[in-house]
């Protein structure tokens, strides 16, 4: 299903579904592999390893990683999670990076690799820290309570918008959805995970005004304070992929940044 396909007020939850059958397998003895495209290093976070899951139940329409992650399916390769963690390892290990992530598609929606991957790191010094869109955590509290269980986990949700109204815009995901990525954050809190710490909002503000933002600081504040003021700010950069989705959908946000970190008001 690429995004020229996916049906406006689609359902994440269903298509999360849909989309796990293609980017997981589960071998006999109960492991499940996900499908990866990269294996990288990088500078986020003051230096991270990073391994790109294939694979997301949103289609947001300024996704950077859209062409071969996020919107596709069937790219990569399957990986176990010992595999995994050999891999974001040595790369953490050759670079003296003292984080590792998963990036690229939604890493939630294989949950048992995930969580078998967070008890492999268990036993390190690594911080893992897991990007996510939260509606899967925010829809299933046993998955956060699962989550909360790892003394090294941080996790970023990312969240599409300031309202219903621009998540709908920007997914294209029925707008209710909305509700579960903020769902995720208290989720997540209730389960343990300190708020602004170990647990906290990243929100992409391109398309949003300043008087959505405070709205939205007011709602993330009725969860914890703490989360309206560890707000991670996000930001489209332009690369030349990403304004042809943009355009694609339609999209014009009102602040983005050129990829050499200039400001650049509109595409
Ligand atoms: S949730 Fe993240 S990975 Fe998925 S489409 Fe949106 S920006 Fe891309």
């Amino acid at each position: 299903m690429s995004i020229l396909t996916i049906a406006s007020h689609y359902d994440p939850i269903k298509l999360a579904d849909k989309v796990r059958r293609v980017v997981t397998r589960s071998r006999l003895n109960g492991v499940e592999e996900r499908r990866y495209y990269r294996f990288r290093g990088g500078r986020w976070y003051g230096g991270i390893a990073t391994g790109d899951v294939v694979g997301c139940n949103l289609r947001c329409g300024f996704c950077w990683s859209w062409r071969e992650a996020s919107h596709r399916m069937v790219e990569g390769s399957f990986y176990k999670p010992e595999e995994v963690f050999r891999k974001l390892v040595s790369i953490a290990d050759a670079r003296g990076y003292r984080a590792v992530r998963l990036s690229g598609g939604e890493p939630t929606i294989s949950r048992r690799h995930v969580l078998k991957l967070l008890e492999l790191f268990e036993d390190t010094s690594y911080t893992f820290i897991l990007e996510t869109n939260g509606i899967l955590i925010g829809a299933d509290k046993t998955y956060a309570e699962e989550l909360a269980k790892y003394k090294n986990l941080i996790v970023r949700v990312s969240i599409k918008g300031t309202s219903e109204e621009e998540f709908h815009m920007l997914t294209l995901a029925e707008p209710s959805f909305f509700q579960c990525q903020l769902k995720s954050l208290k989720n997540l809190v209730d389960a343990g995970l300190e708020p602004g710490r170990r647990v906290y909002p990243a929100v992409m503000l391109s398309f949003s005004s300043s008087e959505n933002y405070e709205n939205l600081k007011t709602r993330l504040a009725g969860i914890h304070p703490l989360l309206s003021e560890e707000v991670d700010e996000e930001y489209v950069i332009l690369y030349p992929h990403v304004v042809k989705l943009l355009k694609n959908r339609g999209l014009k946000p009102k602040i983005a940044y050129k990829p050499e970190g200039i400001p650049a008001s509109m595409i």
